[in-house]
C-alpha cells in the first residue's frame, strides 16, 4: 500500500507516501538467524546472535542489512544447495539484531493508517451483510428483498432496501436512497461469518483485524487442514487458538479436512500439476463448505461471508480479484479481502509490532508459508521443506519417483532430473493416475446416444437424476429399461449389464449439444468418481450426498445441473484422468491444439482491407492493429492462406486475390473462407459440425466444441469461439457473418445471444470450382459424387461450407461444365451423380485461370 524506503541508521525499513527517497521494488522480508544457518552464513565469516527479533532483510534473494547489499543467493533446489556470492559489505560481517522499537516509532503513522483502513472496510462490510441478516431476523415475517423485488417489478423503478433509525427497515426508490445519503443493505443472507486460517502471515494478520472488528460470537476461523501441512502450521494453529481463546474465550475455531487422505487421491488422481490442480478444490475448497454446510445445520449450502488474507501482490491472477467477490470460489459466498492491497513488508510489521505469534518456518527462510508441495512452489521453496522439514516431503517425491515409470522413464538419473526440474508439475495426460480398470467410451450414432463403460465406481441410475427425473418401466437381472425426463421431453434409455460392464443407450434423441454433454458428465461420473466431496458442495439444494457412496434425494433435486457443470467433464476425477474417449464415427480423433490462437480476435474485414491495399508495408507499420491483435491477424491471414507460412509476406494466392478484393470483396471472402475451412480448426469445427437454420446459444457452441476438444478446457475454447462470433461481427455486418450468412449473430449489446447459419445459394461458381478441387486434394481423388457433398457423415466440402442447395449445386456444376476452361464434367442424369474433376490441374491452378 505504502512505498518502502530504507532506514539504514536502524537497520530497518520505513513506510512512506513521500516521493524522498528511493523506493523499493520488492518488498522486503526480514531474515532471521536461522535462515542465515540454513544458507551456512555461520561457516563463512559471518557472526550473528541466535536472536527473537529479525537480523536483516531480503528482497527476493538479494539480502541487505543497514540498506546495504550484502549477499546473493542463487540456484538450490530440492537436491541441490544454492550458491552464496558475498558483495565486499558482505564479507566478515557482525550482524546486530533489527530494533523493533525503532521499526515501531518509524512506521507507528503509517500502520495505523493501513490498519484502521482495513478495520473500517471490515466494518463495513460485516455491518452491510449483518444488516440484511437483521433485517430478516428483526420480522422473520417480512422478506425485505422480495417486498423490494416485487415493489421494483410494479413500479419499475430500482428499489432498495434500506437500515432506518432503531434497527428497523425500509424500502425506497433507490434514487431516494442515493439523495438521502442512506446505503442499501445488501442482497444476500449471510448465514455465517467465517475468517479463513491457513497458517500463513497473511491470514495471521487477517485474524487479527477481524477479531478487532467483529464480535466473537459472530464469527468462525476455519483452518483447512490440506494434508500437506508442514507440522510449524499445525501447531501454529493450536497456538493461535489459545492466545485468541484467551482474549475471546467464546470464538469458535474449527478445522476443515477431506475424509481421505491426500495420498489416496494422488494414487486415483494422478499427482497434482499446474494443469491439474485437483488438490485446492478436493482437499481444500470441499471439506471447508462440507463442514460449513454441517455447521450451519440447514440441510444445504449456507451463505456465508469469508474474510481471507488474498493480497494482489501474491500473483498476477490474484491481482485482477476486487476486494470483495461474490460466488467467485462458490455461489453462496462473498469473499471479503481486507489487506488485498497491503505489501509483504507492511504484512510482517505488522506482526512484529503486535508480537502476533507467526509460523516458524519464516524464520527458516520459507518466503511463503503453504503446502509442503505444490505445483506452483519454487525450488528454493522446495529447498528448504527438504532441508528442515524432509518428513512433510519424502514421501510425496517418492511417489513422483514412482510414477515417472509410468510416463517411461526408466533410468534413475532421468528420474532425479525430472523431479528436480519440476517438470512433473507440468503434467497434462492422465497415465499417473489410477483408474483400476474403469473406462467409458462415447458412440456417436445420431439418432441415438450410446456409451459403453467398463469397471464402473459407481450406479449410472443415481448419476442420472441431476439430469432429469428418471422413471424405470422393467427390470431384469441384465437389463433396465427406463425414461429420463428433460426439459419438456421424455427419453426412454436402456441398460445392458455384462458382468461388471454396461452400455446405455438413449434412442432418438434430439441432436441438442447441452442435453448429449449432461448425459456425458452423468456417465463419466458414474465411471470415474472416487468420492472426492467437490460436486457435492456445488449442490445447493444439499440433494446430493457422495460419501461414503453416492445419494441423490430425488425429492430435494430441482435438476440445476449445477453438479454436473462446475467443471469440464463434470467430476474431478474425469477431469484429472485427461484421456480423450470421444470416437467419431470414423473412430478418428481430432486434432487438440492450435485452436485458440487469435486470444478472442476475430479476423476483421478492415484488416483484410488494408491488407489487400497496402501488403508491401502491412507488417511493417502499415495497419491500425493494437499490439495484442498482430499475432490473431498473422493467424488468421496464414491459415486463409494469404500470408506466408513463415515470412510476413504476401503469398501467390493473396496476389491473385488482391486486385479482384476491392471490387469483389464477396467472392474473395468466399474463398478465404473455404480456405479457413481447412485451415482454421475453430472454423473448421463449425462447418463440419454446426448445422444449417437453427440458431444456436454460445454455451450450446460451446458444448459441441467440447465434445470435439474433450481435452481442452472450456475456458479455452470460449476464445476460439469469440473470436468467431467477432469475425462474424457482432452488432455490425459482415461479408463472411451476413453477406455469405455463415454467421447471423443476434446480440444484446455487445453479448450473443445466438448464432445461426443459413444456406447461401449465390456462391460463386469459381468458388465452387475451387472448393471441389481442394476437397478432392484432400481425398486425393478426382471422381466426386454429388450425394457425397450431401451425405449426413460428410463433415468437408461445398455443403458444409456454405449449406446451398443440391438443385443449386448441380446448376453451377453444369454451368462449370460448360465454362471455358472445362475444369470438370459432370454426369447429371438416369440416376447418376458423378462429378470427374481433370487430373491435370490443382486448385492452386484454379485460382490462375478463374481470378
Ligand atoms: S446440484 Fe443438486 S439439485 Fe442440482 S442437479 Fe445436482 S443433485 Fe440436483
Ligand atoms: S463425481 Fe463428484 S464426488 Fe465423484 S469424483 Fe467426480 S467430482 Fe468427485
Amino acid at each position: 500500500m505504502f512505498k518502502i524506503v530504507w532506514d539504514k541508521p536502524h537497520n530497518g525499513v520505513t513506510l512512506t507516501m513521500s516521493s524522498a527517497g528511493e523506493a523499493l521494488a520488492i518488498a522486503p522480508r526480514p531474515v532471521f538467524w536461522e535462515e542465515l544457518d540454513l544458507l551456512g552464513l555461520n561457516h563463512m565469516g559471518w557472526t550473528y546472535p541466535h536472536a527473537d527479533a529479525p537480523l536483516l532483510w531480503a528482497c527476493d534473494r538479494r539480502y541487505f542489512y543497514c540498506g546495504v547489499l550484502v549477499m546473493e543467493v542463487k540456484g538450490g533446489n530440492l537436491y541441490d544447495d544454492p550458491e552464496i556470492v558475498l558483495t565486499p559489505e558482505g564479507k566478515n560481517i557482525i550482524l546486530t539484531p533489527i530494533d523493533i522499537e525503532a521499526l515501531r516509532d518509524a512506521n507507528a503513522e503509517t500502520m495505523f493508517l493501513i490498519e484502521h483502513e482495513a478495520m473500517e472496510f471490515i466494518n463495513s462490510v460485516y455491518r452491510r451483510y449483518k444488516g440484511i441478516t437483521k433485517a430478516s431476523e428483526t420480522n422473520p415475517d417480512i422478506d425485505f428483498q422480495a417486498l423490494a423485488a416485487r415493489l421494483e417489478k410494479k413500479t419499475g423503478e430500482k428499489q432498495v432496501v434500506v437500515k432506518e433509525d432503531c434497527d428497523s427497515f425500509d424500502i425506497m426508490p433507490e434514487s431516494e436512497a442515493n439523495a438521502q445519503g442512506k446505503g442499501a443493505v445488501l442482497a444476500s443472507k449471510i448465514d455465517m461469518f467465517i475468517a479463513s486460517f491457513s497458517g500463513g502471515k497473511d491470514s495471521q494478520v487477517l485474524l487479527d483485524l477481524v477479531s478487532r472488528v467483529v464480535p466473537s460470537t459472530d464469527f468462525s476461523v476455519i483452518y483447512s487442514n490440506t494434508g500437506y501441512e508442514l507440522p510449524t502450521s499445525l501447531e501454529l494453529y493450536k497456538i493461535t487458538e489459545d492466545y485468541y481463546k484467551k482474549i475471546y474465550p467464546e470464538l469458535k475455531f474449527l478445522t476443515s479436512e477431506n475424509h481421505q487422505s491426500i495420498m489416496y487421491y494422488w494414487d486415483k488422481m494422478g499427482s497434482p500439476s499446474r494443469m491439474h490442480r485437483w488438490c485446492c478444490a478436493v482437499m481444500k475448497t470441499a471439506p471447508l463448505y462440507r463442514l460449513l454446510k454441517e455447521e450451519a445445520g440447514l440441510g444445504k449450502q449456507p451463505s456465508v461471508l469469508v474474510f481471507e488474507g488474498v493480497r494482489a501482490e501474491e500473483s498476477e491472477r490474484r491481482s485482477q480479484y476486487n476486494r470483495t467477490g461474490k460466488g467467485v470460489k462458490h455461489n453462496n459466498v462473498i469473499n471479503a479481502r481486507p489487506i488485498f492491497e497491503w505489501n509483504a513488508t507492511e504484512i510482517y510489521l505488522y506482526i512484529l509490532l503486535h508480537d502476533l505469534p507467526y509460523n516458524d518456518a519464516y524464520r527458516k527462510g520459507l518466503a511463503r508459508v503453504g503446502c509442503s508441495i505444490c505445483p506452483f512452489s519454487s525450488e528454493w521453496s522446495e529447498h528448504v521443506v527438504m532441508k528442515k522439514y524432509p518428513e512433510c516431503i519424502q514421501g510425496f517425491v517418492d511417489e513422483l519417483y514412482a510414477k515417472t515409470a509410468e510416463i517411461g522413464i526408466i533410468n534413475d538419473a532421468t528420474k532425479r532430473q525430472y523431479i528436480k526440474e519440476g517438470k512433473w508439475k507440468l503434467r497434462a495426460g492422465g497415465k499417473t493416475s489410477n483408474t483400476e480398470g474403469s473406462s467409458v467410451h462415447f458412440i456417436t450414432t445420431q439418432p441415438d446416444f450410446q456409451a459403453v463403460v467398463k469397471h464402473p465406481k459407481e450406479d449410472i441410475l443415481k448419476w442420472l437424476v441431476p439430469v432429469g427425473a428418471i422413471s424405470i418401466i422393467s427390470r431384469t437381472d441384465t437389463d433396465i429399461v427406463g425414461s429420463l425426463k428433460y426439459e419438456k421431453d421424455t427419453f426412454q434409455f436402456t441398460i445392458k449389464y455384462d458382468s461388471d460392464n454396461f452400455t446405455i443407450t438413449f434412442s432418438n434423441v434430439p441432436n441438442d449439444p447441452i442435453f448429449h454433454s449432461l448425459l456425458k458428465r452423468a456417465i463419466y461420473k458414474a465411471t470415474y468418481c472416487v468420492h472426492c466431496e467437490v460436486c457435492e458442495v456445488e449442490c445447493p439444494t444439499g440433494a446430493l450426498s457422495v460419501v461414503p457412496i453416492v445419494t441423490v434425494n430425488k425429492k430435494k433435486c430441482v435438476h440445476c445441473h449445477k453438479c454436473l457443470t462446475f467443471k469440464d467433464r463434470g467430476c474431478v476425477m474425469a477431469n484429472s484422468i485427461n484421456i480423450s474417449e470421444s470416437i467419431n464415427k470414423n473412430n478418428t480423433k481430432m486434432a487438440t491444439s492450435g485452436i485458440d490462437r487469435y486470444s478472442t480476435f476475430g479476423m476483421r474485414e478492415k484488416w483484410v482491407n488494408e491488407f489487400f491495399s497496402g501488403y508491401e508495408n502491412f507488417f511493417q507499420g502499415g495497419n491500425q492493429l493494437g499490439t495484442k491483435m498482430v499475432p490473431a491477424c498473422i493467424n488468421w491471414f496464414r491459415e486463409c492462406e494469404i500470408l506466408d507460412q513463415k515470412d510476413k509476406v504476401i503469398t501467390p494466392f493473396g496476389l491473385a486475390c488482391a486486385p479482384i478484393y476491392p471490387d469483389n470483396q464477396t467472392l474473395i471472402w468466399e474463398l478465404l473462407w473455404v480456405n479457413l475451412a481447412y485451415n482454421s480448426q475453430i472454423v473448421n469445427f463449425y462447418t463440419a459440425n454446426v448445422p444449417f437454420n437453427r440458431a444456436f446459444s454460445k454455451p450450446e457452441i460451446l458444448a459441441m466444441l467440447k465434445e470435439t476438444f474433450p481435452d481442452i478446457a472450456e475456458a479455452t475454447l470460449g476464445n476460439p469461439l469469440g473470436a468467431l462470433c467477432n469475425m462474424f461481427g457482432i452488432g455490425e455486418e459482415t461479408i463472411v457473418g451476413d453477406t455469405l450468412q455463415q454467421g447471423l449473430i443476434k446480440a444484446k449489446g455487445r453479448s450473443v445471444e445466438t448464432v445461426m447459419r443459413a444456406p447461401y445459394n449465390d456462391v460463386s461458381y469459381k468458388t465452387v470450382a475451387y472448393s471441389l478441387f481442394r476437397y478432392a486434394e484432400s481425398k486425393n481423388r478426382r471422381s466426386l459424387t454429388v450425394s457425397e457433398f450431401f451425405s449426413d457423415s460428410q463433415t468437408e466440402g461445398i455443403y458444409r461450407e456454405f449449406g446451398l442447395d443440391r438443385p443449386v449445386f448441380e446448376r453451377i456444376l453444369r454451368t462449370l461444365q460448360e465454362e471455358r476452361n472445362h475444369v470438370l464434367n459432370v454426369q447429371l442424369n438416369l440416376g447418376l451423380d458423378n462429378i470427374n474433376l481433370r487430373e491435370d490441374i490443382s486448385s492452386a491452378d484454379i485460382i490462375k485461370m478463374m481470378l
